[in-house]
């Protein structure tokens, strides 16, 4: 029997009805019950073990991987963001890759105006003080008004967009791929062709771009110096987006004024990290998609795309 890998953690909570979808289709169903991402080395095993098809969320898939699983026909990303697969092998080697796509842009759009809020009112600190049964405030600031300069205005983007709009914040997006003017016009949003004005001018950074070689470290000394320094940067996309060496010397120097993020160049984080220990630093546990809504989306899309590609294989 054809056997069938899911790797991601979260897929556990809607497990049934993806898992039925596979086993109908005479597919054995192996998953990863570590309760923690696999190593490149368990990967490999499993390659061995003969998987031809596998549903992956953040496991690393490079070419050393790759070149180890002889029967893999399929990669069925659990979720949009593949820069923990090697496409390029992937492709040389005639494995199919797959994205879920609009599965959960609402919920990691939501997460970062969580943290534009979470950042302007210190939340956390202030829940944290009254739990310490103190009443000490600390004064925040208002969204209403402020300007967002959103990196990226892809399906994430795009949701964000709309919600700061909602909130009636000025909205521009710098993405020179961007051609879908009709969404500026609907949502009263617009377009940047210069980072460095838009960075400028912005009281909100919002990354919602891939990690690329052109786009890591996007945000560098030479970035983070062209900001307010009352600006608040949001990560939601990719820690590698970032050069923490440079963001921790940002905050600790006051060239910026904060920096929420939901991702890290390593996660977790190592106990003591320097970035992480900055009062105005705040880090959530890459939990964007981690909603009960987008969760089963992800679950269901990425098991009917790992069916199609198996299948068109037959
Ligand atoms: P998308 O492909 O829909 O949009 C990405 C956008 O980035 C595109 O419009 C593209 O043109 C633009 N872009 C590419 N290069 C750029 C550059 N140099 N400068 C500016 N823009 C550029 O992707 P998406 O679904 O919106 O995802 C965005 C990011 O969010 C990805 O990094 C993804 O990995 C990450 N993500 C994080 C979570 C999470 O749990 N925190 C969940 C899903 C996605």
């Amino acid at each position: 029997m054809n056997k069938v890998l899911i790797t991601p953690k979260s897929f556990q909570k809607f497990r049934e009805k993806p898992i039925k979808m596979l086993q109908e289709k005479g597919y054995e169903v192996i998953e990863n019950q570590t309760g923690r991402t696999l190593t490149e080395d368990e990967l490999i095993e499993y390659g061995k073990s003969g998987v031809v098809g596998v549903i992956v969320g953040v496991d690393p898939l490079p070419a050393s991987v790759l070149t180890n699983c002889d029967q893999l026909k399929a990669i069925s990303k659990y979720g949009v963001g593949t820069d923990n697969i090697d496409l390029g092998k992937a492709d040389e080697l005639g494995i199919q890759v797959s994205k879920a796509m609009g599965t959960n842009n609402i919920s990691v759009a939501e997460l970062a105006v969580g943290l534009m809020f979470e950042s302007a009112r210190k939340l956390s600190q202030s829940v944290q003080a009254v739990k310490n049964f103190g009443w000490g405030r600390t004064i925040g600031s208002e969204l209403t008004g402020k300007k967002v300069a959103l990196i990226g205005g892809g399906q994430i983007g795009k949701e964000v967009a709309k919600r700061c709009r909602g909130l009636q914040m000025e909205v521009s997006i710098y993405d020179p791929y961007f051609n879908d003017d009709s969404f500026l016009i609907e949502f009263g949003v617009s377009r940047s062709e210069s980072l460095d004005d838009l960075l400028a001018d912005a009281d909100f950074v919002s990354l919602h771009l891939p990690v690329t070689d052109d786009t890591k470290h996007i945000m560098n000394a030479k970035t983070l110096s062209q900001m307010k320094e009352t600006a608040i940067l949001i990560n939601t996309a990719r820690g590698e987006l970032v050069d923490e060496k440079a963001l921790l010397s940002a905050l600790q120097n006051g060239e910026i004024a904060v920096a929420a993020q939901d991702v890290y160049s390593q996660e977790p984080p190592e106990q003591g990290d320097s970035l992480v220990s900055l009062p105005n630093f705040i880090l959530t546990p890459h939990i964007g998609a981690f909603t009960n809504e987008a969760v089963e989306r992800m679950a269901i899309v990425s098991t009917e795309n790992l069916i199609t590609m198996l299948q068109g294989n037959e």
